[in-house]
């Protein structure tokens, strides 16, 4: 599995389409200061499910739509899609190739895509979690943060390699079943509640 296209449009300072190609083994880009260096990563995080405007270096997720320039209006929407090469099958659907697509407008609604199919977000975090990319971005790895993970408490220590392993979205799902069986116990306890009150 590896990435091969990244497309920004309207995406912090790509306001036209643009789309990056990436070959298989290592790719770095360069450029002066201030051009957009690590707008692309962040844009890579963000079409990958990232939730903290923080983590994208933003107040707010708005932030994440080209403001506009002294000769450019403020744009809308920012889109981004990431192709990237399933010949190898790591990530668990039946394409070679796999699309996922991410939409923000300045309304404030959101759409996700996968290969051109309208989705939740959680699917696109289902997907990639399979494959050790999980929705905490530990992939993605930015200025300042390696040390954080240097400095990080064996139990984060841990969580870094639990998703890595794949195990955190189990952990996550039976966080949400377990929260699911409490609402209903307490659903059941009111319901015992009701029923001795009519009798
Ligand atoms: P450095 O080498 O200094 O780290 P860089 O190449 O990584 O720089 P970025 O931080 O990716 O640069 O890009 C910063 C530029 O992106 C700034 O000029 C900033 O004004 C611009 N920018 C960020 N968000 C937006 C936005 N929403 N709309 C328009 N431009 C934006």
């Amino acid at each position: 599995m590896h990435l091969k296209t990244l497309t920004l449009r309207g995406f912090k300072s790509f306001a036209s389409a643009t789309t990056l190609g990436f070959e298989p083994g290592v790719t770095c880009v360069v450029g002066p200061n201030g051009s957009g260096k690590s707008n692309v990563v962040d844009a890579l995080a963000w079409v990958m499910g990232e939730q903290g405007a923080k983590s994208l270096r933003g107040g707010k997720m708005e932030d994440v739509i080209f403001a506009g320039t002294a000769g450019r209006p403020p744009l809308g929407r920012a889109e981004v899609s990431l192709t990237i090469d399933n010949a190898d099958g790591a990530l668990p659907i039946d394409y070679s190739e796999v699309t996922i697509s991410r939409t923000l407008f300045r309304s404030g609604g959101s759409e996700y895509a996968i290969n051109g199919s309208a989705c939740r977000l959680l699917d696109i975090q289902d997907l990639l979690s399979d494959s050790g990319i999980g929705r905490e971005m530990h992939v993605v790895v930015g200025q300042g943060q390696l040390d954080a993970v240097l400095r990080a408490t064996p139990e984060e220590r841990r969580g870094f390699i639990e998703e890595a392993a794949g195990v955190l979205k189990h952990r996550k799902r039976k966080e949400k079943a377990l929260r699911k069986l409490d609402a209903m116990q307490g659903n059941l306890t009111r319901l015992a509640d009701l029923t001795t009150e009519i009798r």
